[in-house]
């Protein structure tokens, strides 16, 4: 499977994930797995400890509450870890 389709099937599931009990459950009073701070459930999003574009998938084993911020630092940080390599 090319990355692009596997990161478009675990998107999907992604989106499946977030709508799920034990998501809504996990955010109800969450806090960030960064920087540890309380979450409004408006304020949780979902990270991928692997990303799906190294292959992670969208399983519970593999996804976290985070903050807005934190997730975009992950995000933006990805480059430069791929420059690492
Ligand atoms: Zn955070």
């Amino acid at each position: 499977m090319t990355t692009e389709a596997h990161i478009k099937k675990e998107k999907e599931k992604a989106r499946l994930l977030r709508k799920s009990r034990w998501w809504q459950n996990k955010i109800n009073n969450a806090s960030c797995h960064y920087c540890k701070r309380s979450l409004k459930k408006s304020d949780a999003t979902m990270d991928h400890i692997v990303p799906l574009s190294r292959g992670g998938t969208s399983v519970r084993g593999n996804v976290v509450v985070c903050c807005k911020e934190c997730n975009t630092r992950k995000k933006s940080d990805l480059p430069v870890e791929e420059l690492l390599k």
